[in-house]
């Protein structure tokens, strides 16, 4: 049952095959079985999942199914669920139980779905491995001692693990795409604005965007078709209709124009990863695309970028974390100056002090035109860069990550190694473009990703290109488990 996926468990459903309380009770047994070698669930909600459960059941009986109705899947833990603790990775929000949901949360509730639990994930989002969460580090279910990836890591072997069909995913610089890669499942950051960010825990907030993560692209497209649309609660949401993400995966790719970044294919791109990449472009050539090398000349300058950027917006989204309102708030303070202190040297742990500092130090009076507007002024260039390469191809192709799942430990201790993890995934955030991480084969036994990069609201092509994919290959239908 739990290798089925989200499309073929509603045809179970639709035909009577399962109940909604039958697949809810089976997810929830094996998570409460083999999660505790992976520690991908921060809470499981089973009351509520067994309550939802059953009247999806009722639903479905008054022949009121929609393709969501009685679904089991998981939710990250940055989106708000009103009366279920979220705890964004973190001690300062441990206790935390939202008084509200976050309109991912209302979608997927709307729809009929059935949410299980939350995901496991790095503090506040920050993080390419998961081991910063307050919760204890995840383990990829293709390598016991290897990471899944982050911030998405919890979602990402959740789904690999097939302890879920489908778990929600965010994404500030490559956290869908990159743990996607690293569990050998199918991930889409969606065009900026493209999602509602209400109730979903800010990091950087020009960045941020709720995106998807499945073993399909089918199911991601299931996903997004619950997930997108406008929401006049986020001041950046757009306006715009939402397509049936389903109704164009069966196009022919015949003369899709395809785009290599030489940027990405660079001499230090291990050859492993390249030839992997490499194949699965040919696969593209056999349904019919044309492939052309692109320059993106200023991609080496996202990182440097993006770490002025994200800091400075996290630096200013985190001070709501005072001990005052919500969270965590430390024993016994001497006056005010103590309580803000020691509340936020005790609820937030080493990778988010880091970033609050560069964030406050980029923007203080005298460096902020030396570091924040200079970021911002590259942001632009890099986003133009691929304004240019989309007026030449229809899809901009890479690895994911530069490497397979690493060791745990491996990059803990040099911040830097770990950042450049997103040295493929970064310059799409900036852009606020939509892209996939879709399986693409292995290396040493580790599952590759390869990336698929979208025009603005090219959400369906992408899609279509993916599933295309899917239909010739089997990397996405590999199991670790
Ligand atoms: N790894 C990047 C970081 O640490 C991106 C994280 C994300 O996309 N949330 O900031």
């Amino acid at each position: 049952m739990h290798d089925k996926t989200v499309s073929e468990l509603a045809r179970d459903l639709a035909e009577g095959k399962v109940s909604s309380v039958e697949l809810t009770r089976h997810f929830l047994n094996r998570i409460q079985q083999e999660d505790s070698r992976y520690n991908s669930f921060i809470t499981l909600c089973e009351e509520q999942a067994l309550a939802d459960a059953e009247a999806a059941d009722q639903l479905r009986a008054r022949g009121e199914a929609t393709p969501w109705t009685g679904i089991p899947f998981a939710h990250k833990d940055i989106f708000c669920t009103d009366g279920i603790r979220t705890t964004c990775g973190s001690r300062m929000l441990e206790n935390f139980v939202p008084p509200y949901n976050a309109t991912v949360t209302d979608n997927f509730r709307q729809a009929g779905a059935v949410c299980l639990g939350k995901t496991n994930m790095d503090e506040f989002a920050m993080g390419s491995s998961n081991e910063s969460s307050y919760f204890g580090a995840v383990t990829n279910p293709w390598g016991e001692n290897r990471v899944p990836g982050g911030s998405s890591g919890g979602s990402a072997a959740a789904v690999a693990a097939r302890l879920v069909p489908a778990a929600t995913a965010t994404d500030t610089g490559g956290s869908i795409r990159q743990p996607a890669a690293l569990c050998g499942i199918t991930g889409l950051k969606p065009t900026y604005g493209r999602v509602s960010r209400y109730g979903m825990i800010a990091f950087a907030s020009s960045l941020d965007q709720g995106g998807t993560m499945a073993r399909t692209a089918e199911d991601n497209a299931l996903m997004l078709n619950v997930m997108a649309g406008f929401d006049p609660k986020d001041s950046t949401s757009i306006d715009r209709p939402v397509p049936d993400y389903t109704a164009s995966l069966n196009q022919p790719l015949q003369g899709l124009r395809i785009g290599l970044p030489k940027e990405y294919f660079s001499d230090q791109l291990d050859p492993a990863m390249a030839a992997q990449i490499q194949a699965a472009v040919k696969e593209y050539e056999k349904l019919g695309a044309t492939v052309k090398d692109i320059s993106l000349p200023n991609a080496n300058l996202a990182i440097a970028a993006y770490y002025v950027i994200a800091p400075a917006e996290a630096s200013a989204n985190l001070s709501r974390f005072d001990g005052v309102r919500y969270g965590y708030r430390c024993d016994n303070p001497k006056d005010l100056m103590d309580l803000y202190t020691r509340t936020r040297a005790e609820g937030f742990g080493a990778e988010v002090k880091r970033r609050i500092l560069v964030g406050s130090y980029a923007l203080s009076a005298g460096y902020y035109d030396a570091y924040y507007r200079k970021a911002q002024q590259v942001r632009r260039l890099i986003q133009q860069d691929f304004i240019n390469a989309f007026k030449e191809v229809d899809l901009i192709m890479s690895p994911t990550s530069p490497s397979p799942a690493f060791v745990r430990g491996e990059k803990t201790t040099d911040p830097v190694t770990m950042y450049l993890e997103d040295i493929f995934t970064i310059a799409v955030n900036l852009a606020g473009l939509p892209a996939m991480s879709v399986p693409a084969g292995f290396v040493n036994g580790l599952p590759v990703g390869l990336q698929i990069i979208g025009d603005y609201f090219a959400e369906a092509r992408l899609l279509n290109a993916a599933h295309q994919f899917q239909q010739v290959t089997d990397w996405h239908l590999r199991s670790p488990v």
